[in-house]
């Protein structure tokens, strides 16, 4: 490796056991990405300029995996089976009804709803007539609906029987809107005082499906996602059909979350948030059985799904697998046919690492990301030199985000953007970069988040080991700065929850006279448990630095959460912006 380097006369400072341990000197300058363009006296190389194209994908499903399931648990209650090949003439009947209500390519289509076989026809219908599917997630608050939908401009919303009531709401404010598609038959039409309300299966049962998609240019847009927005208003990230399909390419490799035509898949995280991580592409890509879960994640409705189903992989939120492995734990139940189940959104808890994969036999597979990285960033899984390592040692590395998929790249940087080395110690603002990595916001808003050499400031604060997994200690602005030293509230939160007792932990920063700022953990008790501040500080003793400990540890019944499942910081900070730790008096 080092001789390799050599080769470019560079020195390999900072190499450590991993050969992977390369500091900004060792890597050589982090030049700008090249711009596309061919310089005078470079040959362009013979080969096609086929454009990627989403619509393509269920071209495909339909061709080669046309007789290959999709499972929906419908809104409207029972199970439904379709095919690839219905979706794809279905979702052609969408592109046509679209056209024939005025939309035009380009247009910002939007879905309001949760998994089902519906939405999915939806999502490919609009995209296929060149317009653009814009998910809004239905847990914002309405004036972040408005906000959002206004924003956008879009024309159309498609949205289930369940949320008609939230647009009755927030409909009178949507100054672009001319229609609401509710994605169910004539029978289950809700009564509304809604006058646009159009029935779906009337939509697109009046067309034939005798339709091309439109062709465009890979990087047009196609898909539109806003941020949660927990400061200032939501912006939106503007994927093109080019970036969707190589983060689906590039998180589907080995190390990665690969699917199988044997694979049946679980898509329990939501179409509205940045593309059910890329299941809604890699399911038809591969001729994967989609099943949908519509809008009942709770345990015993996924564990229904996942059995009956023969469910091999599923991908959510660690919320959702603590409720399901509570109702497997209290009936006793077991997981034989699931092979893997990725995990991301908010860190990996060590309960669930453990109980998935040393109890039920499930491999876990940490996911780190974000909205503006389509989302796929890090997926964790273990190198060829770690699969004999001891198991302890393993958990550690798996409690990782883990490496970022080709052609990601990742830094850490300090606070004069200077790179920090990869030695699992030194943690730093972590910076990406990528074909499918955001270069700004849909119209502008927020300006251009990239550095000079054209990564992206995630906001998150991160270690990067000398083997290259990347571990996530805070977002930028919960780290708690304690004497000038930076304190992990995710380290200390992930033990806090491995307490038997414990539901749920979060740790904020707190003023302190000295220190400036000391550690107060939050704790919600598991129901009709009670637990004291002792037996939580016994239970982290040993497990963390003497000086992370925290000064207070204070109980409350309910954890205030955002519209995409994480602990809201900011609303804990407000709660207890009077709290004067025991220490601070
Ligand atoms: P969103 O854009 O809503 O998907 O939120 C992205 C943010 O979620 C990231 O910047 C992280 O702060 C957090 N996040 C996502 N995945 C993980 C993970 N595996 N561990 C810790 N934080 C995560």
């Amino acid at each position: 490796m080092a001789g390799l380097f050599d080769l470019f006369g560079r020195t390999s400072g900072g190499t450590t056991a991993g050969g992977g341990a390369k500091t900004e000197a060792a890597r050589g300058p982090v030049a700008a990405p090249a711009s596309g363009e061919m310089p005078a006296g470079v040959l362009a190389g013979i080969m096609q300029d086929v454009q990627l194209s989403i619509p393509s994908i269920l071209d495909h499903a339909a061709l080669y995996h046309g007789d290959r399931e999709i499972v929906t648990r419908t809104i409207e209650g029972p199970i439904h089976r379709t095919t690839y090949s219905d979706i794809h003439l279905r979702a052609r009947k969408v592109s046509q009804a679209l056209r024939r209500l005025g939309a035009k390519p380009g247009a910002r289509v939007a879905t309001l709803a949760w998994n089902t076989y519906r939405h999915l026809e939806a999502w490919y219908g609009i995209i296929g007539m060149g317009g653009v599917c814009h998910t809004i997630n239905p847990r914002l608050f309405h004036d972040q609906i408005v906000y959002i939908s206004n924003h956008a401009e879009n024309p159309y919303i498609f949205t289930d029987v369940t949320f008609v009531p939230l647009l009755e709401q927030v409909a009178p404010h949507l100054t672009h809107l001319k229609g609401i598609i509710v994605l169910t038959d004539r029978a289950h039409m809700p009564a509304s005082s809604l006058k646009n309300l159009i029935c779906y299966e009337e939509l697109i049962g009046a067309e034939d499906g005798r339709f091309d998609w439109v062709r465009l240019p890979e990087t047009a847009a196609a898909g539109l996602c806003y941020t949660s927005g927990t400061t200032g208003n939501p912006k939106g990230v503007l994927y093109s059909h080019r970036s969707n399909i190589l983060m689906m390419l590039a998180a589907g490799v080995g190390d990665g979350m690969p699917l199988r035509s044997r694979d049946s898949v679980l898509a329990v995280v939501p179409m509205f948030h940045a593309n059910s991580w890329g299941l809604v592409y890699s399911a038809p890509a591969n001729g994967a059985k989609l099943v949908l879960p519509g809008m009942r994640l709770d345990g015993p409705s996924v564990y229904e799904l996942l059995t009956g189903e023969k469910v091999t992989m599923t991908a959510a939120v660690p919320t959702v697998w603590l409720m399901l492995l509570q109702h497997l734990e209290a009936n006793g139940l077991d997981l034989p046919v699931l092979e893997r189940v990725v995990i991301g959104g908010s860190a990996v808890p060590r309960r669930i690492l453990e109980a998935f994969e040393d109890r039920y036999g499930v491999e876990v597979i940490h996911a780190w990301g974000m909205t503006e990285t389509s989302p796929i960033g890090t997926l964790c899984v273990l190198r060829h030199d770690q699969i004999d390592l001891p198991r302890e040692e393993q958990v550690r590395v798996k409690l990782k985000q883990g490496r970022p998929i080709f052609p990601v790249e990742l830094k850490i940087v300090d606070d004069a953007d200077k790179e920090l080395p990869r030695d699992g110690r030194a943690f730093g603002r972590l910076m990406i970069r990528g074909p499918f990595i955001a270069k700004g916001y849909f119209k502008g808003e927020g300006g251009v988040p990239l550095d000079a050499a054209g990564y992206f400031d995630t906001g998150d604060v991160a270690t990067i080991d000398p083997k290259g997994f990347m571990q996530i200690t805070d977002r930028a602005k919960d780290v708690i700065k304690s004497g000038g030293e930076w304190i992990s509230s995710i380290e200390i939160e992930n033990i806090a929850v491995g307490h038997p007792k414990v539901a749920e932990a979060a740790v904020i920063g707190l003023f302190h006279p000295k220190w400036d700022e000391r550690p107060l953990l939050i704790i919600v008790p598991k129901p009709g448990e009670s637990v004291t501040k002792e037996e939580i500080l016994a239970f982290l003793e040993g497990k963390i630095a003497k000086w992370w400990m925290p000064d207070d540890v204070v109980f409350i019944e309910e954890m205030p959460h955002t519209a995409t499942g994480k602990i809201q910081k900011m609303a804990l900070r407000e709660q207890f912006k009077d709290y004067v730790l025991p220490t601070a008096k």
